[in-house]
């Protein structure tokens, strides 16, 4: 039996099946990666149902990941995007031609088009799984992350990254927002919670709430927030190199 849905202030605004009250499976992760931009495709479905989603799909992985999904034997529900990139464009688009009842979903607040808009507080069900959805914007206004149902695992986008964050200064980006972000949203979860980034430049695949927050050496480790904005503001960072293709496409699925 196949559910989803997004819960939004106690309302299902898209359900199919009811899920059941069986206790279920840890939820299921496969961690993607595309060695041209450096992103992190997360694949997570529910063992019991098959329901599964999509967080990041890049377009030019589109094959590989629906030869997974395929190979699994998974429903493919929903794409989730954590932010209209800058650096890549999102396989959103190309998944909803390919795959019967695929919605895409990102958040209100990237103003990007999309099947679906989630808001801070909403509940992403696939299965008998789902994603809460948190508000972490500062690297753009919309950045989004997504924390799983057991608080075991938070996906992150660009605004945490390995010993890192994403940049702030395009796409509405503010310094002092994404400190903030980190601060209330992502270090207050449990220290054990596994951080997975929407990149990583050094081949690292995963950290955890309570490393970064000893460590990270822009936003962990007793950083200030005047500290932080004087570091983003002295990176010196090149012109994004696909940003002026990126981002127009990402604000439409991609396509
Ligand atoms: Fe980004």
């Amino acid at each position: 039996m196949s559910s989803s849905s997004v819960i939004k202030g106690g309302f299902i605004i898209r359900a199919s099946d009811a899920p059941s009250d069986a206790p279920s499976a840890k939820m299921q992760l496969k961690q993607l990666f595309d060695p041209e931009s450096w992103t992190y495709t997360y694949l997570l479905w529910d063992e019991d149902t098959k329901d599964a989603v999509l967080i990041d799909p890049v377009d030019i992985q589109v094959d590989r990941d629906l030869a997974l999904v395929k190979e699994l034997g998974l429903n493919l529900v929903y794409g989730i995007n954590t932010h209209a990139h800058a650096d890549h464009i999102t396989g959103t688009g190309l998944l909803k031609r390919q795959v019967a009842g695929f919605q895409s979903v990102i958040s209100t607040a990237s103003k990007a088009i999309a099947d679906v808009h989630v808001d801070p507080g909403d509940e992403i069900h696939f299965g008998n799984h789902f994603l809460s959805v948190k508000a972490t914007p500062g690297h753009t206004e919309g950045c989004m992350s997504f924390v799983s149902d057991d608080e075991s695992m938070v996906f992150t986008g660009d605004a945490l990254l390995i010993m890192g964050c994403g940049r702030t200064d395009f796409q509405g980006g503010s310094a002092g927002t994404l400190y903030d972000s980190v601060h209330t949203q992502l270090f207050t979860l449990p220290e054990s919670c596994i951080v997975y980034p929407a990149h990583d430049y050094k081949e690292r695949t995963e950290s955890t709430i309570g490393k970064e927050k000893a460590e990270n050496p822009r936003l962990g480790n007793g950083k200030t927030k005047e500290e932080f904005i004087e570091i983003m503001a002295n990176l010196k960072l090149d012109y994004p190199k696909k940003i002026d293709v990126a981002v127009p496409a990402n604000m439409k699925c991609g396509v």
